[in-house]
């Protein structure tokens, strides 16, 4: 096996986190609307991320965890606007040469599913049939077993539980018509668990708590101008009376969790300047711009993004923000 190949897939995965956010993505994309997620030591152990989607056809099985041939490929259009979320069609291929992967799934129709373990992009042995409820589940076992070095720097499972806690939790707050749980495996009581709602504060509020949901106020801004950036944004921002350590920014653009460093870095000084006492923020912002808008590319994780005309759109929440703080503040 390559050690080119297992490099390049520890890029990609560089922390239980990150396979367990590409797995959410994949169940995203297949139209799920329950995901649930068990975690064994931190991840290292085992993850295991079960939905209800669509499933994946026996025929698609071999290739599923090749590099770069998946369906998300195929045309050069999605490759240019990356309208779904998988678009590099690498992330199952790299999770199999850092540890090992088992998929369970039934297509619609199927009488029973199928079962198959891969290893470095192939499948172990022919798909087994097997009983299986609607969708799929994906199981990781022993990430990194074969990369000492990352293993020993990933010797806290408590920091990296919390790691995908925090992520399903930002999630769970945007995706409201579905619901989630996250748990360490055998566990009964889950540490995320929404049901679907309609209601954008009661899924906060059961994820973030009481103390957070009571203190928000409705943002929203917009600027359809065609002349200049087209974008929309909606979202919920913690008001004078919270207070917290650090801030919080969940942050979605087209619907992709991303972190957008710029634009919360401009929210902090917003708050410094007009709540200084609570200038640590709790901010829930879902934006949404023309594809070819957002640059992904930036960051192998596909976490950091940069905005074309991004002074602009950031210029205006700013504003919209700081009028909002001040009005709630009289
Ligand atoms: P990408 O998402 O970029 O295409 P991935 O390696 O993440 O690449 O996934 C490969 C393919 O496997 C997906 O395009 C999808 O067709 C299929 N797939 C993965 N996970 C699921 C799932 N949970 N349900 C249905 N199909 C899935
Ligand atoms: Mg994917």
């Amino acid at each position: 096996v390559s050690v080119v190949n297992r490099i390049a897939a520890g890029e990609v995965i560089q922390r239980p986190v990150s396979a367990v956010k590409e797995l959410i993505e994949n169940s995203l994309d297949a139209r799920s609307t329950a995901i649930n997620v068990a975690v064994k030591d931190g991840g290292l152990k085992l993850i295991q991320v079960s939905d209800d989607g669509h499933g994946i056809r026996y025929e698609d099985l071999p290739i599923l965890c090749e590099r770069h041939t998946t369906s998300k490929l195929s045309t050069f259009e999605d490759l240019q606007t990356v309208k779904s979320m998988g678009f590099r069609g690498e992330a199952l291929a790299s999770m199999t040469y850092v540890a090992h992967v088992t998929v369970t799934t039934i297509t619609e129709g199927q009488l029973h599913g199928y079962r198959v373990s891969y290893r470095d992009g192939v499948m172990e042995h022919e798909p087994k049939a097997c009983a299986a409820v609607k969708g799929t589940q994906i199981m990781v076992e022993n990430l990194f077993y074969n990369m000492v070095a990352r293993r020993k720097t990933l010797q806290n499972s408590a920091d990296d539980y919390s790691k995908i806690v925090d992520l399903l939790s930002r999630f769970a707050i945007h995706h409201i018509g579905l619901s989630f749980s996250c748990r360490k495996h055998g566990a009964a009581r889950a540490d995320v668990h929404t049901i679907a709602t309609s209601s954008r504060l009661d899924a906060i509020k059961s994820v973030y708590g009481v103390s957070v949901a009571h203190n928000l106020l409705k943002v929203e801004a917009r600027d359809d101008d065609p002349s200049s950036s087209i974008f929309e944004m909606n979202g919920f921002i913690s008001n004078a009376s919270y207070s917290a350590k650090k801030t919080t920014m969940v942050l979605f653009i087209n619907d992709r969790l991303v972190e957008c460093t710029a634009l919360k870095r401009a929210m902090e000084v917003v708050y410094a300047a007009t709540l200084p006492k609570a200038s640590k923020p709790f901010i829930y912002m879902a934006i949404t711009l023309p594809p070819e808008h957002v640059d992904v590319n930036i960051h192998p994780t596909k976490r950091e993004v940069s905005l074309l005309s991004q002074e602009v759109i950031i210029g205006n929440i700013q504003s919209v923000v700081e009028s909002k703080l001040r009005n709630s503040n009289e």
